[in-house]
């Protein structure tokens, strides 16, 4: 069967007035119907970026280089018309971005936008869209949607607006739901509230879900498979089994070993240094951080290796050199 989502090859770049920065490199990484995909890494590591590439939102000073985002299999959204692609955006691709209130427009009650919002998808009139909205604030958990609809969004919380955002992302029945740290901004009981609300919309509507995120405890929660993010690469992808029991890149590790628990320490704990820059070299984007570099690593890039099945590394370290730090 086809993938839903098939992100091949990308490279995107940002140009300032000191140069380029590159943001994303080789990316390539596969969405099936009805899953939540997670991408995880550190802020920087492309993630955000690879992803707002799919419904092509970004800054003015953003390019992609190369590559193809090819939605049900021939349609590249790279090289989609405008026209067509803001047709795709909402009503078959939707997004939940992590910052409610500058994403949600301060001027108008967050009813009066949906409505609008729903009229230009489809052919409903004002008393219908109306209901409708008012339906989906029932459905998303807002206990008084009639006073909701005529708040602005600075009279909400940041759950209620959070609650809001999912609602506008789930009024067209999207295929494919793209939540950017849906939850980072909130506090830990709404955060654990909202991706349960995430979860049984996605289980009730079988909508895929890309999750992007730097908590891995939200990954093994929420996602069937995840793909491992630094310095602009996915440097390793598999299934939430594969990833938590047999982590093959050293990056993987050391976020795992570091994930908040009784005896786990920072994250530079595990790494041979806090940070360093490689994205102007053709180098692992881990190299300088790794303690398990080797000559390899300083020369060249590794290659994308088949651990098993469908699990994946991007390192140079071979299965003899895993198993000997697997035991250390
Ligand atoms: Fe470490 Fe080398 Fe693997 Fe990069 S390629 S993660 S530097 S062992």
């Amino acid at each position: 069967m086809s993938h839903l989502l098939e992100v091949n090859n990308l490279e995107v770049s940002f140009f300032t007035d000191l140069g380029e920065v590159k943001a994303v490199k080789n990316a390539s990484f596969q969405v099936e119907r009805g899953e939540v995909y997670g991408i995880v890494g550190e802020s920087g590591s492309g993630k955000s970026v690879a992803t707002k590439t799919i419904l092509r939102l970004g800054p003015s000073n953003i390019r992609v280089k190369a590559g193809e985002i090819l939605f049900e299999e021939d349609t590249d959204l790279l090289k989609l018309p405008m026209k067509q692609l803001r047709e795709i955006r909402g009503n078959r691709i939707s997004m939940v971005f992590q910052d409610s209130l500058s994403a949600l427009n301060p001027v108008y009650p967050v009813g009066k936008k949906m409505v609008e919002l729903l009229r230009r998808h489809e052919k409903l009139s004002k008393q219908e869209a109306r209901e409708r909205v008012l339906t989906l604030f029932h459905d998303v958990g807002i206990v008084d949607p009639e006073r909701c609809f005529h708040s602005y969004p600075h009279e909400l919380s940041g759950g209620m607006r959070q609650r809001i955002m999912i609602a506008m992302a789930i009024c067209c029945d999207p295929d494919l739901m793209i939540a950017d740290e849906p939850t980072t901004a909130l506090d830990v009981t709404i955060q654990a509230q909202i991706l349960h609300l995430l979860r049984d919309i996605q289980r009730e509507k079988g909508m895929s879900v890309i999750l992007i995120t730097h908590d891995l405890g939200v990954v093994a929660q929420m996602c069937s498979r995840v793909a491992v993010m630094c310095g602009g690469y996915v440097v390793e992808e598999g299934s939430v089994g594969d990833i938590f029991h047999h982590p093959c890149h050293p990056y993987t590790r050391a976020l795992i070993a570091s994930m908040p628990r009784a005896g786990a320490g920072k994250l530079e704990q595990f790494l041979e240094r806090s940070y360093i820059d490689n994205r102007d070299r053709e180098v692992c984007p881990f190299y300088g951080r790794c303690k398990y570099a080797a000559e390899a690593c300083e020369n060249r890039l590794p290659m994308m290796q088949t651990v098993s099945g469908n699990h994946k590394v991007f390192c140079h370290l071979g299965e003899e050199a895993r198993h000997e730090w697997e035991s250390d």
